[in-house]
């Protein structure tokens, strides 16, 4: 007998092995095996197919054993991977293995836990006057409740997502009397929670969606879900989900970073139960292999989970879901490249099920999908209660300036804004897209920047420490008032969050204002704590960046202000524009959740350009139309396709080797498909090595094929010795 291994090694294409007798019974679709590989190495191997003839002209070597006794891949998701090898031209092997829970590659025979019924906790009687009383040194202890003390009754399970590592914090609070814990029993099989609600009786345009989605369940067909925040899209998926559970099947929910989103899992956990099983890295390695067992065992049906998750192994799968699907983190970066919103699509299709994939801002991919007919678009038009889209207020930088010619960085009609609604007791959220207290600092006589040697960005100036960062190695300088190449004076340009912070303090000195960004806040149990202050009011203006957009709805937010819309325009990327919508969008919708209402002011250097000006229409509609002509006009996707060959190695190596390549995809070219670059990355130095980067643009996926089939040998052991990695479809071209 005969078996097809993917290794788990950087080698493109699989191999064969004889499988001896004794382990015929046992080497089956989907399992680990261990095989000799190379000289004498012994390597695991993921068995792929079962081919009949041998290949000719090699010496075949025997399977050595078999890793597991169960397959850790189904035939559906074997089927996955071996498209996915393909279309993202990554060697098999380390794919299959991204696939799995790190827990699983490295120990194994940890078993789920047991669980009865689902676990509740809730803030005791007298908790909030319990806060005070709790030390300085029970941090944990104090955001833990603090969080409690805002939402109420939940899911012990939306705890976990919020504070990963706060179990011992939760039962030291209950030991204390300040938190109450208690279990339900054992949900019903595809039945409620009792106390977690009935869900609501649907709105018409939401009924609409799921009788849609229903209509075709049973076959593969994806939809585009377009909602605006607040709509109601998750209630859609729950009840969709809910009716594939009742048919008996099971459903897969990829989200974006669901450590920021707490309540979504709480949400799910509260409807489904223990049938929930959650991936994200904010468990241990322990807990997401026995999440994934519970998959595997079908004791867990539905799955909720970030990008990894596209390989859960959810039995019987009906439906997947894609919430904000436009969201890049669904682009894996590192590791085989894959953009999970796209392979749930080619899931959908291979299980046969129903793709529903969601956003407030779909991507201009996704729209153009449901415009040539591939995706079917549903959208629910208005908010849950008909509650106002928040009112959007440009202010004109430049126009400004030309009138009132000295103001900082909250110009006045945002400081009067801000000042009427601290006055009136009602909270304020300030968005910058950027973080670090003076971002640029040059010198005003030689007009030299601080840069990082090693990665040749800029360097960020944080004024407390008094250090010049690097954020992409790491490297700190201490910062000096004079340049160090000329000595003339240096100033910083630019916006940090520890800025606006600084000018809000100083414009409203009673306020009480915070700030939420990664150098403020390092936690993921920090930031659900400080935003668990904020939704109990006890803070009144959070200046922050992407990390603000996201989580809690906070009725009391009234006013939101935007301090510089243009940061991410200015960013090398095609889809910069697109970018700069979405944040706004995402931003805007965090205003006026509750009844007061909500405004949002947005400081903008280019009122104009359409990502500023649609967003502030809330014209998703109109955004869409004027970036798809740039687009086509350029040839960026949709409507053209991408491939990029990433070169990383010394300076004159990875020049070298991007010149060899480059040659050698010229007899490739033409017919349609072009080639940019070679060029230096716009991130040129990284952690000390040279990158360069070539881009090839062509009409269709087999058009880029070709030019890859032509680089294939000569990446694989370039002249100029540097790593070469292929990326298809890529998003980050820095
Ligand atoms: P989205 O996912 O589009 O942001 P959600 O599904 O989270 O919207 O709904 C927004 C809010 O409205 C949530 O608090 C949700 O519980 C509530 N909600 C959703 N659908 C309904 C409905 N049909 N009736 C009443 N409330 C609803
Ligand atoms: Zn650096």
């Amino acid at each position: 007998m005969l078996v097809e291994v993917a290794v788990a090694a950087a080698v493109r294409g699989t191999f064969t092995y004889r499988v001896p007798a004794r382990l015929a019974s046992e080497v089956t679709l989907g399992r680990r095996v261990a095989v000799p590989f190379g000289r004498s190495r012994r390597a695991t191997g993921y068995v792929v197919g079962f081919p009949v003839e041998p290949p000719a002209g090699v010496e075949l070597r025997d399977v050595a054993g078999v890793l597991d006794a169960f397959p850790l891949f189904t035939p559906e998701l074997t089927k996955l991977l071996r498209w996915a090898e393909d279309y993202y031209l990554c060697p098999p092997g380390e794919l299959h293995r991204a696939a799995l829970p790190p827990g699983l590659n490295t120990r194994r025979g940890a078993e789920a836990p047991a669980r009865r019924g689902v676990e509740w906790a809730a803030a005791a009687e007298g908790a909030a006057e319990g806060l005070a009383g709790l030390g300085r040194k029970a941090k944990a202890q104090r955001a833990l409740l603090e969080y409690l003390l805002a939402r109420g009754r939940i899911p012990v399970e939306e705890l976990r997502a919020a504070f990963p590592r706060g179990r011992p914090a939760l039962l030291a609070l209950a030991g204390k009397g300040l938190a109450r814990l208690d279990t339900e029993a054992r949900v019903a099989r595809g039945g409620l929670l009792p106390g977690a609600g009935e869900p609501p009786a649907l709105t018409a345009a939401q009924q609409a969606a799921l009788e849609a989605v229903s209509a075709a369940a049973g076959g593969f067909a994806t939809f585009l879900l377009h909602g605006v925040t607040g709509s109601g899209k998750t209630e859609v998926y729950l009840q969709a989900i809910a009716r594939a559970r009742a048919a008996g099947r099971g459903a897969l929910v990829l989200v974006p970073e669901i450590a920021l989103t707490p309540q979504l899992a709480g949400r799910f956990r509260a409807r489904f139960g223990e049938e929930v099983a959650l991936l994200h890295s904010g468990l241990s390695d322990a807990e997401r292999h026995a999440e994934w067992l519970r998959l595997r065992r079908g004791e867990a049906r539905i799955c909720v989970g970030v990008r990894s998750a596209v390989f859960a192994p959810v039995q019987e799968l009906a439906i997947v879901v894609v919430d904000e699907e436009h969201d890049a983190s669904f682009k894996q970066e590192d590791g085989p490249p894959y953009q999970a919103r796209d392979l749930a699509v080619v899931r959908a299709r291979g299980a046969g099920a129903v793709c529903l994939l969601g956003s407030a801002t779909p991507s201009l991919e996704s729209l153009e999908n449901a415009r040539r007919g591939r995706y079917r678009l549903l959208s629910l038009p208005g908010r849950i209660d008909d509650r106002p889209m928040p009112r959007v207020e440009l202010v004109d930088l430049a126009r400004l300036r030309r009138t009132v010619p000295t103001f900082g960085l909250i110009s006045p009609p945002l400081a009067e804004a801000l000042g009427e609604t601290v006055a009136q007791g009602r909270q304020a959220i300030l968005f910058l897209n950027r973080r670090g207290f003076q971002t640029l600092v040059v010198c005003e006589a030689c007009g030299q920047e601080a840069r990082c040697p090693a990665c040749a960005v800029s360097l960020t100036f944080h004024q407390r420490r008094g250090l010049l960062l690097c954020h992409y190695c790491g490297r700190a300088e201490r910062m000096t008032d004079d340049c160090p190449a000329c000595g003339g004076p240096r100033s910083g340009v630019g916006v940090g969050t520890e800025q606006v912070e600084a000018a809000v303090r100083k414009l409203l000195p009673s306020a009480r204002v915070e700030r939420l960004d990664r150098d403020a806040v390092t936690t993921a149990g920090d930031v659900a704590g400080l935003l668990a202050r904020f939704a109990r009011r006890e803070v009144d203006v959070l200046v922050g960046t992407q990390m603000v957009t996201k989580g809690h709805d906070f009725p009391g937010v009234t006013l939101v202000g935007v301090v510089v819309a243009d940061t991410a325009l200015a960013l090398p990327d095609f889809r910069a524009a697109e970018r700069t919508f979405q944040l706004l969008t995402q931003v805007a919708g965090r205003a006026g959740r509750g009844a007061e209402g909500g405004r949002v002011l947005v400081q903008t250097w280019n009122p104009g350009s359409p990502a500023v000006a649609c967003a502030a229409t809330h014209d998703y509609a109109r955004f869409a139309e004027l970036e798809l002509a740039v687009r086509r006009e350029h040839g960026w996707p949709p409507f053209q396709r991408l491939l990029a060959v990433k070169i990383e190695g010394s300076e004159a190596g990875a020049r070298r080797t991007s010149e060899a390549l480059a040659a050698a995809a010229r007899p490739a070219l033409g017919r349609g498909v072009a080639m940019l670059g070679p060029a230096p990355a716009a991130l040129e130095r990284l952690r000390g090595r040279s990158r360069w980067q070539l881009i090839f643009r062509g009409p269709d996926p087999a058009s880029l094929r070709r030019v890859h089939g032509a680089l294939q040998r000569l990446a694989a052991r370039p002249p100029g010795g540097a790593a070469v990695r292929f990326d298809v479809d890529p998003y980050a071209l820095l």
